[in-house]
């Protein structure tokens, strides 16, 4: 275990002054390798619960709470873990949408389907969303087809219940699924005051509207460019959606896209699971314990908790000398396991 000076002042979001400790755990590459479990670990976390050490789970995924609740109970050998207590990507939207809730606009959705406008509206309590997939069902013409890629879209049934509606917000719940079609829909919601209908744009465009500049907001759930999966490069993710939509509205307005960016590492995410861990009767120390320098522990490094880096997944391949400052974590364990245990003996006055 190595441990660097300097690292887990306090700040704004780190939970009150106090004896004990409280921690904030990833997930892949923590508790789960792939399809596998990290040896003991299921064991370390009931040791975790039986010392009373509050703690929330922070993930980039974009699956709901409740999916990941059932992936992590698999590789817990059945453990059970409160979808409450598990922070995705997406989970700040319940306090960033939480404006639109009284909007008789819809909200656009970019992700996989209807799963993620099904989120949106089930999660976070918006009245309706849209798909983008909905929304090119609905209107084919807002796209050319060879780009969309979709050369069936006629569907009566689609849920977008007005073809003329007039959207409130973006949100970048998962990754898109038809980029160049995404990035056409999501321009002309921003540029045209939330419309994609193309008499509507007409409409806005020949009453004078200012379509160089930004008209609603858009939200993002994760940052990253990349992730590691079993092919041998990095496979590209949503971060790469936001790069291509600032650029092309940068060059179509010559104006900077306002995103609003949550997920690991923004210190919206951390704000928000340290609120849990407040609820949750949080005191002390807060670890952030994860694989990835770039995510968990530049966010955890940011907002003053102790940086906690895994020898297991990204980690074991990290040279920790070789990090940015930013990125260099507070302490090392070679697994989950290790550093619970030190966890443990924080809350209960050991170390
Ligand atoms: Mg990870």
């Amino acid at each position: 275990m190595a441990e660097r000076a300097g690292a887990g002042a306090d700040s704004d979001v780190t939970c009150s002054n106090g004896q004990g400790a409280c921690c904030v755990f990833d997930v892949d590459g923590v508790f789960r390798l792939g399809h596998l479990s990290v040896p003991g670990a299921t064991g370390a976390l009931a040791s975790l619960r039986e010392a009373g050490v509050p703690h929330v789970f922070l993930t980039n995924t974009s699956a709901s709470p409740q999916a990941s609740s059932q992936e992590l109970a698999h590789a817990l050998d059945g453990t059970y873990v409160d979808p409450a207590d598990i922070i995705v990507s997406h989970s700040p939207f319940q306090d960033l949408l939480s404006p639109f809730r009284v909007s008789e606009r819809p909200i656009l959705v970019v992700g996989i389907d209807n799963v993620s406008a099904g989120d949106v509206e089930t999660l976070y309590h918006i009245p309706h969303a849209v798909s983008t997939d909905d929304v090119y069902r609905c209107l084919p013409a807002s796209c050319v087809p060879a780009l969309a890629g979709i050369h069936s879209p006629a569907n009566d049934e689609g849920v977008m219940r007005d073809a003329h509606a007039q959207f409130a917000a973006v949100a970048v719940m998962a990754d898109s699924n038809n980029l160049t079609r995404d990035m056409q829909l999501v321009l002309d919601a921003l540029r045209f005051d939330g419309h994609c209908h193309p008499d509507d744009i007409r409409q806005f465009l020949d009453n004078g509207g200012d379509d160089r500049r930004q008209h609603i907001p858009i939200f993002f759930a994760n940052p990253d460019m990349v992730y590691g999966a079993a092919h041998p490069a990095p496979r590209l993710t949503q971060g790469c959606f936001r790069l291509m939509l600032e650029s092309m509205f940068k060059a179509l307005t010559g104006q900077a896209l306002d995103v609003v960016q949550a997920g690991k590492p923004s210190a919206i995410s951390y704000e928000y699971a340290a609120g849990l861990l407040r609820d949750k009767g949080g005191a002390g120390s807060v670890f952030m314990v994860g694989d990835n320098p770039a995510s968990d522990i530049r966010g955890a490094n940011r907002v003053g908790w102790t940086s906690c880096l895994v020898r297991t997944g990204i980690g074991a391949r990290v040279d920790t000398e070789t990090l940015p400052e930013e990125d260099r974590p507070a302490m090392v364990f070679p697994t989950v396991v290790e550093a619970i245990a030190h966890i443990v003996k924080v809350h209960t006055g050991k170390v």
